[in-house]
């Protein structure tokens, strides 16, 4: 298959936008940016066209796919009923990077939700991401467009390199904003909950709804206990190599990794350091490969360039990357469920 590019940096492009929608309503794949992850839509509706996306993706057919719409009113007929808690957060943060759990219409198909009687909705806050759902039909799939396991695409680039062959069209909107998927809060059970941290926080949900709890299995951090959301289970975002988290006082760690990355490059393993720029120039710099993830005065910088920062990895081959732990105040723990997922839970601490 030829996958056709659009590019829409500066903008929408109402043609490409069209022939896109079309590719959408007939039960093709288009990638498409939002501003959290680049995403991987189709027709949410449609069965066959919903298959297509796991097909594409690699991804295990027990985990859910994201429904995006483009207005409030498209929530009436994929959820069977509307908590108040869904109002009241659509006004505070929709359009925007916050996902709801609620109970399915009969109007998704299983396929669509891994067989599941609920459905998750979002409304993006990005304007091609919007213009491409009206044109498509109103309810577009979407999961992150990369192939399953591997780090979440932040450029359209990053979106090429895993789908290009393999979908129909690409569009091009430049670097999204965010850089870490949607936060998802369940509004199906008792006190709403939170099954994966994002861009909006705990905090920020509570001061709209009150109490709000967290998915024990992302506090426990336990693999006997499971997750409720199912894609929360699976080893994610990981880079080729592998990835270690040194985590403690900052001064002692950049001290211990400057000590396993001398060690790693005595033996003739290529080694990556994952740093900031306040601490970049700490790091020995022969036969090691340090790059910046952005500022700790600046967190943001961070989410927006972690999956970006792994994938150069892949590029250049290292064997082992040594990364500096970013409990930042408001999106550390989003930035470390994604961290902690990509080095498959190795962490030392000094
Ligand atoms: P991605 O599409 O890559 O952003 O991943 C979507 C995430 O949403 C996965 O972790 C899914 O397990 C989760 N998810 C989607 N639908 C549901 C649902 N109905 N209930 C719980 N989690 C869901
Ligand atoms: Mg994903």
């Amino acid at each position: 298959m030829r996958t056709v590019i659009e590019t829409m940096r500066s903008g929408i492009d109402e043609e490409g936008i069209r022939r896109a929608g079309e590719i959408l309503r007939r039960g093709g794949l288009v990638a498409f940016p939002t501003e959290t992850v680049y995403g991987l839509g189709a027709n949410a509706l449609d069965e066959t066209a919903a298959a297509r996306i796991y097909e594409a993706k690699g991804r295990p057919s027990d985990n859910p796919l994201i429904v995006h719409i483009a207005d409030w009113e498209a929530v009436r007929k994929i959820a069977a009923d509307i908590p108040g808690e869904a109002r009241l957060l659509a006004d505070a943060f929709w359009p925007g990077p916050l996902t709801m759990i609620l109970r399915k219409s009969d109007a998704v198909p299983p396929a669509t939700t891994g067989g599941l009687s609920t459905v998750a909705v979002r409304l993006p806050d990005h304007p091609v991401a919007r213009a491409l759902i009206r044109a498509g039909g109103g309810y577009i799939a979407a999961p992150s467009a990369n192939t399953s396991g591997r780090p979440s695409p932040t450029k359209a680039e990053h979106v090429a390199r895993d789908m290009d062959g393999v979908i129909d069209m690409i569009i091009d909107g430049g670097d999204v904003e965010i850089g870490l998927e949607s936060t998802i809060v369940d509004l199906t059970e008792g006190t709403p909950t939170i099954l994966r941290p994002g861009y909006i926080s705990r905090e920020m949900l509570e001061g709209v709804l009150g109490t709000v709890e967290t998915d024990r299995a992302l506090i426990a951090d336990d693999a006997d206990i499971r997750p409720k959301a199912p894609g929360m289970k699976y080893r994610h975002y990981a880079p080729r190599a592998e990835l270690i988290i040194v985590e403690g006082q900052q001064e002692q760690v950049r001290r211990k990794i400057n000590e396993l990355a001398a060690e790693n490059a005595a033996r003739g393993r290529r080694t990556g350091i994952i740093g900031t720029d306040e601490s970049r120039d700490f790091y020995i710099k022969e036969n090691v490969e340090v790059k910046s993830i952005g500022s700790r005065e600046d967190e943001g910088s961070i989410a927006r360039h972690l999956y970006g920062i792994l994938r150069e990895f892949d590029d250049s081959e290292v064997h082992v990357i040594y990364s500096e732990s970013f409990e930042t105040p408001r999106l550390g723990q989003a930035i470390m469920n994604r961290l902690i997922k990509a080095a498959g839970h190795q962490i030392i601490s000094v």
